[in-house]
């Protein structure tokens, strides 16, 4: 990294249930954590942010910028609109309470655009100019890559990719629409898939993942059939890969990238659902035969991404 401030930063990712502070050096090594539970409002929030970011700085005094990446609907001037998970953001002006409480640069954006940024500048994404950095996790987060920068829209608001409409009589979505890509291919979709499959008594194998409890079905019960080669649960996978990669050719057929990074816990299983994936992508992207295919790859800075590129992000805003 080039410029005055080489760092370090301190990175925050405020979930629905956690408030993870991480201190990360110019190259996104985290060198301390602190962890505390996530309450409701945002003047608890607050507080609980200050908490931490003083915790950290009493260890690190060297600390020059703050980075905040939050689930949520965040403005350029860094004010959290409204999250759907985090009921505490609604017009919270985060970014200019923050900096005036700790005197530091603080930086905030939506938890996938930090993702994103970290995996863009040290993970699977690095040297692209045109690149999305795809999450799926609850929903699906998403941030997008153009011409070298994140595509933040006219208010901050763009890449929510998650939310455009592949089924309008499919699944509803969380944010009140119907049949949503995040409805379809997130990680609480393929559990929804699977228990409807138990449901119609065509998913033995998936019921028996769950200790035969058809309600306690998620993602990871799924998961663990297929790996065991269970076909019932093979099948269901690849329908989720086909929705996956459904949503990733609409996106890339307008947004034409070299690469997609894959991120989230349920797609660490690089042969069960990235391989199956690339394949549909493949199938289905508009003039597979004419172009170069975008590589279709899994993330690779794992949990931690929200932190290093919040923090990363932070200390480019110094530079
Ligand atoms: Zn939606």
């Amino acid at each position: 990294m080039t410029g005055a401030a080489s760092g370090p930063a301190i990175g925050i990712d405020i979930g629905g249930t956690k408030i993870l502070g991480a201190v990360i050096d110019s190259h996104g090594t985290v060198l301390e954590e602190h962890r505390v539970p996530s309450p409701g409002g945002w003047n608890e929030i607050r507080a609980s942010v200050t908490e931490v970011v003083a915790q950290l700085r009493q260890r690190f005094p060297s600390v020059v910028a703050v980075g905040v990446g939050a689930a949520g609907m965040v403005t350029m001037e860094g004010t959290i609109q409204y999250s759907p998970n985090v009921l505490g953001f609604r017009s919270a002006p985060v970014r200019s309470e923050l900096e005036s409480a700790f005197g530091l640069t603080v930086t905030v954006d939506n938890d996938a655009n930090v993702a994103a940024y970290a995996e863009h500048r040290l993970g699977a994404a690095r040297g692209a100019t045109d690149a999305m950095v795809i999450t799926l996790g609850t929903g699906i987060g998403g941030g997008i890559i153009v011409g070298g920068k994140m595509l933040r829209g006219a208010h901050g608001f763009a890449g929510e990719v998650g939310h455009f409409q592949i089924d309008p009589d499919g699944p509803m979505c969380a944010c009140g629409e119907r049949g949503h890509w995040e409805a379809l291919a997130s990680g609480s979709a393929l559990g929804r898939m699977g228990r409807a499959a138990v449901a119609s008594g065509d998913a033995p194998n998936i019921l028996a993942a769950a200790d035969g409890n058809p309600d306690a079905i998620e993602g990871r019960h799924v998961s663990k059939a297929a790996r065991a080669g269970a076909p019932d649960a093979l099948t269901l996978i690849d329908h989720f890969c086909e929705n996956v990669a459904t949503g990733l050719v609409a996106l890339a057929n307008i947004f034409d990238p070299t690469v997609i990074a894959i991120a989230g816990g349920l797609v660490n299983d690089k042969e069960l659902f990235i391989e199956p994936i690339r394949v549909h992508f493949v199938g289905h992207i508009e003039g597979a035969d004419y172009r170069p295919i975008p590589a279709v790859v899994a993330a690779e800075l794992g949990e931690n991404a929200g932190v290093i590129g919040a923090a990363i992000m932070a200390l480019d805003a110094c530079n």
